[in-house]
């Protein structure tokens, strides 16, 4: 899927795409699931979210809450790093929401610029993502600052 971003193009790729699709919390019990997603940025505008992990035993979820487990991400950052020869970078989160129309609550917010604030392997731009039932919501930051956001509508 291929996004025009403002200033970049933004290519999600289909993996990402059905991992999302699978945890979507189109059922009465279904908890909130998450992880991170890594990919390539380009010098000519072009940023690739190519992978993310899977919620994983040591995250804590429920219906209305996910917290993922830093340790988890910090193995498949540096999987994902080798396996690219250092290509390969941290470029933000994703969650689910059990809502249609999923908007960041400001504990999404306040948590996902001090997640990010810490990331070693860095990217300048991070996607914080949120998978609802019909849409999933993108939030482009810049500097840890939101630039824009965008809508993908059901996959
Ligand atoms: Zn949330």
């Amino acid at each position: 899927m291929n996004i025009d971003c403002c200033n970049f193009n933004l290519f999600i790729s289909q993996i990402v795409l059905n991992v999302f699709k699978k945890y979507i919390q189109d059922d009465e019990q279904s908890p909130e699931s998450g992880g991170i997603v890594t990919g390539k940025v380009y010098e000519n505008d072009m940023i690739e979210i190519l992978n993310c992990s899977e919620p994983s035993e040591l995250d804590t979820s429920s219906r209305y809450n996910f917290k993922r487990s830093f340790q988890t991400a910090q193995v498949f950052i540096e999987k994902q790093f080798e396996q690219s020869n250092g290509e390969e970078i941290y470029l933000g989160e994703w969650h689910t929401h059990p809502e249609d129309y999923p908007k960041p609550s400001n504990l999404d917010i306040k948590s996902f610029i001090k997640t990010i604030s810490q990331n070693r392997l860095n990217s300048k731009t991070h996607f914080m993502i949120i998978v609802g039932r019909v849409s999933i919501y993108v939030g482009i930051y810049n500097n840890k600052k939101l630039k824009k956001r965008i809508t993908i509508n059901r996959i």
